[in-house]
């Protein structure tokens, strides 16, 4: 017996359950059709919302940073790593959200890293969305606070939560992803603030999944719902619609100014690249330009949603371009996956630990980079296969 045995052993487990992740090589710049693995196929599985992360507009930018500023920040930003375009890349961030301030980091994830340990401590209790994401879950095991989960995206079980601990803390905090990833609902932001606003506690949106998609030209989910200045704090990524990578951390100056102090991922973890921020800032010029793009998601999202229905898929609750296709059992998703491969289709299947047990599914990402041929083809493969499965009639 070797001391990684037991690894061998799970890694074997999750072979035979379905669950082992097989990771495939794109060797193509992002867009509506890729090359995977040598072959060329329809992307229907990449977050790139808006058609973005190889957009000529961007790249020029990236470049051009590049050229006059380098590459590398060599420093974390509370050191020597802050530089103009993160100063400029929060400016316009906030202008963009319509809040006071912006403070960007790494990632999305690091984002709710740095954030939640940053407001509440041991002393404290989280209320959290059941199904939220699990850069939000880290973030609320890393504070050490108590974290109670409530019932995905009920309020009334909020509130029933918070009366039964209200009198256990000393403060507290809500915090709900704004669009859920795995089966692309929204959180009924509206409700759940008039709980904050009720208890008066600190109200937390992780918008990953909403900024460049929802509200009026992807200012997201408080856009979406017209509650400007009531949200305490609005995660949000750049790896997503914009089509780069960063997270940034959007809200009310005090926060933001608290999380340069003691954020962790902004005291002990690089900037973000030179040509990141470049392309970030592109990318709000791009959707502060025109909202022809998150138009033509929507477009683009909901033909092929309503197609999809025609064709006997179940898609799940869904309200967003996130459409799930639930399969049920992971081998299936698996199988389905590697068909739809076969008929030209990019579409990975997702399982357990991402969805719950018996929840396994293929979730297709719609984008603005589709054309209507493109979705007419996905629309067939997954015709095709869905009757030699046996998932549709
Ligand atoms: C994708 C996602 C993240 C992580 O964002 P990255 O920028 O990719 O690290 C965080 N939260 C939610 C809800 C997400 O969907």
């Amino acid at each position: 017996m070797s001391k990684t045995d037991w690894i061998q052993q799970e890694i074997e487990n999750l072979q035979s359950q379905g669950l082992y992740n097989r990771i495939r090589t794109i060797e193509s710049p992002q867009g509506a059709w890729l090359v995977v693995d040598g072959k060329r196929v329809l992307n229907f599985c990449s977050n790139n919302y808006l058609g973005l992360a190889n957009h000529p507009d961007i790249v020029a930018a990236a470049k051009k940073a590049a050229d006059s500023m380098g590459v590398g920040p060599a420093a974390v930003r509370s050191i020597a790593g802050t530089m103009t375009l993160h100063v400029e890349l929060e400016k316009r961030l906030a202008a963009f959200k319509g809040v006071e301030a912006a403070i960007t980091f790494q990632s999305g994830f690091t984002a709710n890293l740095a954030t939640i340990p940053a407001l509440v401590g041991k002393e404290d209790m989280i209320f959290s969305d059941r199904l939220n994401h699990a850069s939000i879950i880290d973030g609320c095991r890393l504070s050490g606070g108590k974290i109670i989960a409530y019932e995905h995206n009920d309020p009334a079980s909020l509130e029933e939560q918070i009366k039964a601990n209200l009198s256990q803390y000393r403060r507290a905090l809500i915090v709900t992803d704004g669009v859920f990833s795995m089966d692309g609902d929204i959180a009924p932001l509206p409700a759940i603030y008039e709980v904050a606003k009720k208890y008066d506690i600190l109200l937390m949106v992780d918008d990953a999944h909403g900024e460049g998609v929802l509200g009026k030209g992807g200012r997201g989910i408080v856009d979406h719902f017209g509650l400007h200045g009531k949200v305490d704090v609005e995660v949000g990524t750049m790896s997503k619609a914009f089509g780069v990578v960063g997270g940034v951390v959007a809200g009310k100056s005090v926060i933001v100014e608290w999380l340069r102090q003691r954020g962790r991922p902004f005291l002990f973890s690089s900037a973000m690249t030179v040509p990141d921020a470049a392309a970030c800032l592109a990318a709000i010029d791009l959707l502060e330009d025109s909202t022809q793009l998150v138009d033509k998601l929507w477009s683009n999202a909901k033909y092929f949603k309503a197609e999809m229905k025609t064709l006997g898929f179940n898609t799940g609750v869904s309200e967003t371009p996130i459409t799930p296709i639930m399969l049920g059992e992971a081998p299936l998703a698996q199988q389905f996956s590697r068909e739809l491969f076969e008929a030209g289709v990019f579409a990975m299947p997702l399982g357990f630990p991402t969805v719950p047990q018996g929840k396994a599914r293929i979730r297709v990402m719609i984008s603005a980079a589709h054309s209507r041929e493109d979705l007419d083809q996905g629309l067939e493969a997954f015709g095709k296969v869905g009757r030699k499965l046996g998932v549709i009639q």
